[in-house]
This record gives structure tokens, C-alpha cells and sequence, in this order.
């Protein structure tokens, strides 16, 4: 998986991009069609914050590198020039087995949702061998299935100020749950003292950097991974309406002000380990 969806090293996903940049259609190389569908459901029950058409952007900000690059970030114009394209997997259309792009703006990449999807089948590898209980761990974003000697898995959750191993808080997975994170604290550049982290907002074009962490539980590896994603992006008064769409009603947020907010569901599951200044509980608008 990791060579057939990676977003810059040569494989099937970079033949597929160059084929849309090129106005061609190809065969759909094998084993890509679901991964493709779901995203498409994912970018549109999440008003377009996942987005994972934006490969094009994601690499004007050099994120297509193992070394996130330092220097100033990418000029207003040539931001401004991707964006009025508008890639969005809408523009993606299968037929007989082959694939295209009516924009050739479109290039994916799935950095934010292919864990998701890699977790789910490493679980399904282990049940077809008859493992009732596991747990997969894919740095840091796990899927669970069975139980702990009956008891839920615990997962640990990192403080996002960066402070060593600190623990924020510990959640109780159960049978096919998956527990994702995202979050802006890990992976960024910087220049002249300002972070700009790896998840961009692909309404503005910029990272998004008022959300410090988001976590959340779900039952499918590619929503979890797809959905902290996207709730990453939300701000702070959407977050809850694009977590009820994404069917996500388990939600852990942390601010760049170190408050937590999270969803009643997601309360339940909870032990906040660092003591906080301030918690707050917010209920999710019926879809
Ligand atoms: P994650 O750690 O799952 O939040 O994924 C972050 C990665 O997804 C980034 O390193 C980018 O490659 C990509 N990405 C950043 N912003 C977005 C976005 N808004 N929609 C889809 N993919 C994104
Ligand atoms: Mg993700």
C-alpha cells in the first residue's frame, strides 16, 4: 500500500496523476477503485475540508518531501493560481475500468486517509487468521479488534505542546474501533518563528493553524483517518456540524490555547491524564 498510494515516488498513484495532468485517461490500476470511491464520499460529507485532490498544493508547500523544506512559504500568487482551479475529486470519473480527470489540476494524494485504510486491512488480515484480539498501531493511530482480557483497549493520546512523551489523555477502544490523531504539532515547516504545519486548508490555501490536535473514534479506519483530517481544518463553531456528517460522534479537540473541547459520546471514553485548564463538552447537530 504504501508504494502503490504514495504521493511523490514513482508507482501507480503517480502514473494516475500524471495521466490527469496529461488529459488521458488510463486503465485503473488494480486494488484503487474503492480507496478512490470512498475518498470521493469523504471530501463531499466533509464540505471539501478533506480534501485529498489538493496533491498539487500539498506539494507547492513542499510537503512532498520525507524533510519538510525551511525557507519562506510558497507566494500569495502561486497559491492563489492552484486554488482557482479548484481540484476536487468531483472532477475523478471512472468508467469500464478506466480513469480520468476533466481537471488537470486534480493530483491525489492520500496521506490523510490511506492509514486509515491500511489499518483496517492489517485487522482483516489478522481475524482471516483467526485472531480474535489485537491491536494495530500505525505511529500512534491504532484500530483495535476484541478486547484487552475483556476489558477495552487503552490508547494513549500525546500532548500536543511537544513536551516529551507527555500523555494528554487515555481513550477506551472497543471491537472494530479505530482511534486517529491529527494534528499540526509534529510535522511542520518553520520560518522566522512562525510553524506552518502540514495540514492545509484547502478553502485558503494555507495550513490550518488554530487546531493544536484532533482525536477521533470511529468505526471505519478510513473515516477516522480521513475525519481528524478534516476536523483538523474545521473551525472552531463547524466542527460539530462536519463531525455529524461524517457520522463521527466521538471528538476530542485540543486548541492552540491548550483548551479541550469534546463531544458527550467521546466523554464517556475518556481520562484526561494532564490536568486542564479548561474542558468543555460540545453535542453534535442531528445530520
Ligand atoms: P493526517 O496526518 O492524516 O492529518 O494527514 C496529513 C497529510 O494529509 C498531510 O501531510 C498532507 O499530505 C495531506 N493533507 C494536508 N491537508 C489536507 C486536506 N485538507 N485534505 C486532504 N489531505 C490533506
Ligand atoms: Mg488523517
Amino acid at each position: 500500500m504504501h508504494r502503490r498510494w504514495h504521493a511523490w515516488e514513482p508507482g501507480p498513484l503517480e502514473t494516475v496523476n500524471r495521466a490527469f495532468a496529461g488529459g488521458r485517461r488510463i486503465e485503473l490500476p488494480p486494488g484503487m477503485l474503492e480507496p478512490i470511491l470512498r475518498a470521493k464520499r469523504l471530501e463531499s460529507a466533509s464540505e471539501g475540508l478533506f480534501n485529498p485532490a489538493i496533491g498539487r498544493l500539498l506539494a507547492l508547500w513542499g510537503f512532498h518531501a520525507s524533510q519538510l523544506p525551511s525557507g519562506p512559504p510558497p507566494s500569495q500568487d502561486a497559491i492563489a493560481d492552484l486554488l482557482a482551479q479548484s481540484p476536487s475529486m468531483t472532477d475523478i470519473q471512472i468508467e469500464n475500468g478506466t480513469i480520468g480527470s476533466r481537471n488537470p489540476a486534480v493530483q491525489m494524494d492520500f496521506g490523510a486517509f490511506i492509514k486509515g485504510v491500511a489499518v483496517e486491512r492489517a485487522l482483516a488480515i489478522l481475524e482471516a487468521h483467526g485472531l480474535e484480539h489485537a491491536i494495530v498501531n500505525a505511529g500512534g493511530d491504532v484500530g483495535v479488534i476484541g478486547s484487552a482480557g475483556g476489558a477495552p483497549w487503552r490508547v494513549g493520546i500525546r500532548h500536543p505542546d511537544g513536551a516529551g512523551g507527555r500523555i494528554l489523555a487515555e481513550l477506551e477502544a472497543g471491537d472494530g474501533e479505530f482511534v486517529f490523531t491529527s494534528g499540526n504539532y509534529l510535522r511542520y515547516r518553520e520560518h522566522e518563528g512562525i510553524r506552518h504545519g502540514h495540514i492545509i486548508d484547502p478553502r485558503s490555501g494555507y495550513p490550518a493553524d488554530r487546531v493544536v490536535s484532533v482525536t477521533v473514534i470511529a468505526e471505519h479506519g478510513g473515516t477516522a483517518d480521513a475525519g481528524a483530517t478534516a476536523l483538523a481544518v474545521a473551525g472552531e463553531a463547524e466542527w460539530p456540524r462536519i463531525a455529524a456528517r461524517l457520522g463521527i460522534d466521538k471528538v476530542l479537540r485540543v486548541d492552540g490555547q491548550g483548551r479541550v473541547s469534546m463531544t458527550t459520546a467521546m466523554r464517556e471514553r475518556v481520562r484526561l491524564m494532564a490536568p486542564q485548564a479548561a474542558v468543555s463538552e460540545r453535542s453534535l447537530p442531528p445530520d
